[in-house]
């Protein structure tokens, strides 16, 4: 049998720990594991394009355990009342071949996405960052929200979105948290108002083209900027001039990817930046100066999911309730036959014990 692990288990699990714990204990699995870099199997995620949208598979392995996840993209997807982005993934034993976990990975996408943000953040941003502008207000949101005031000390959210509603659910569901009763939210009216004053930008915008989201005026000396949003081919949120800006430091998750799907893609080949495991491994510096601007390109990579469906796993066998089993592997007394143990009703072994 193998474990199953569905929306509604993910729902328990974070009801019973709270979003903001959960994202903080998978934020040091996933540094954890960023700090041993060179033990993983990495590549650029197989992506497969439309006009409206990308679905992209995530391996990887450090040679004890493997994962993918199955992920796509579809920003048109919202005026069908269908998510922008959905996922699952398996989590398996390198040794047997055996997958070990099956388990949704959309809520849990949102939870490493925000997570992985709030990680980076805390080596990027200034110390004492106290305001954030959260600009793109769906599905992703509210775990960048809770992520960035439990792990950062955020108190001030600055929010806007082109969709106004989707700024009144987020401000609705936040405000809904007793934990974050001392969060000061604001809904503005632009996005360069959202900025001002922010010491943290977080753009997580869904559309599938060069959007312009940020450009260099709305970038204070010293912002750290967290830009989700733009993660594949054609799909960026930052004006190209950011990235000219003379201070700017660009970190990313795992630059031959970054290179195709982040907002780099819109630089030169020999575009300076740093990937993130040689900051938390100690190679290399995180912010320099206090008038640095920082930016996180994150586009997600596939140690983040592995990351995620381990913590997932270990709490499925902590918890005897986290998860339900189910029969994705067959279970045979005799391993040769598959066939008389499915669908034969165990016909070699009935003919052994014969003779
Ligand atoms: P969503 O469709 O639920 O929300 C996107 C929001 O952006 C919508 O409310 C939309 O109105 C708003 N928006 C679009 N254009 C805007 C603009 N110009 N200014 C302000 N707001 C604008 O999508 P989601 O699930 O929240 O995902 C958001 C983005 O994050 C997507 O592009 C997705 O691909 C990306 N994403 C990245 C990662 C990662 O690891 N980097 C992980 C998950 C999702």
């Amino acid at each position: 049998m193998v474990d199953y692990i569905g929306v509604s288990d993910v729902a328990r699990i974070i009801s019973s720990m709270g979003a903001g714990a959960f994202m903080e204990r998978l934020a040091g699995e996933i540094e954890a594991d960023y700090r041993r870099w060179s033990q993983f199997e990495k590549s650029a995620r197989l992506a497969s394009h439309s006009p409206v949208g990308v679905i992209e598979l995530m391996p990887t392995s450090d040679g004890r355990l493997y994962s993918f996840k199955y992920v796509n993209g579809h920003p048109k997807n919202t005026a069908q009342g269908l998510l922008t982005v959905t996922a699952f993934g398996v989590l398996a034993d390198v040794d047997t071949g055996y997958p070990l976990l099956l388990s949704e990975l959309t809520v849990t996408t949102a939870l490493r996405t925000a997570a992985m943000s709030a990680l980076a953040a805390k080596w990027l941003a200034r110390p004492g960052s106290r305001v954030m502008a959260l600009i793109g207000n769906g599905a992703q949101s509210e775990f960048q929200a809770i992520a960035f005031h439990r792990m950062l000390g955020i108190r001030e959210l600055k929010l806007f979105d082109v969709d106004g509603a989707a700024s009144a659910k987020l401000e609705h569901n936040l405000r809904a948290l007793p934990e974050l009763s001392d969060f000061d939210i604001v809904r503005t009216g632009s996005t360069q108002e959202a900025c001002r004053g922010a010491d943290i930008i977080t753009t997580v915008t869904a559309d599938k083209r060069n959007a312009v989201i940020l450009t260099p005026p709305m970038i204070a000396p010293g912002t750290h900027v967290n830009a989700v949003g733009g993660d594949c081919p054609g799909k960026t949120e930052l004006h190209a001039d950011v990235l000219r800006m003379p201070q700017v430091r660009v970190v990313v998750e795992y630059e031959p990817q970054s290179r195709i799907e982040g907002e780099i893609q819109q630089m030169p080949a020999d575009y300076p930046v740093v990937e993130f495991a040689d900051i938390c491994c100690g190679r290399a510096p995180a912010r320099t100066s206090p008038a640095q601007i920082t930016i996180f390109d994150s586009v997600g990579f596939a140690l983040e999911d592995y990351s995620a469906l381990r913590f997932l796993h270990l709490l499925a066998s902590e918890q005897r309730d986290a998860c339900r089993q189910i029969d994705l592997v067959p279970r045979l007394p005799d391993p040769k036959d598959l066939f008389g143990g499915t669908l034969g009703g165990g016909r070699r072994a009935r003919l052994r014990k014969v003779s």
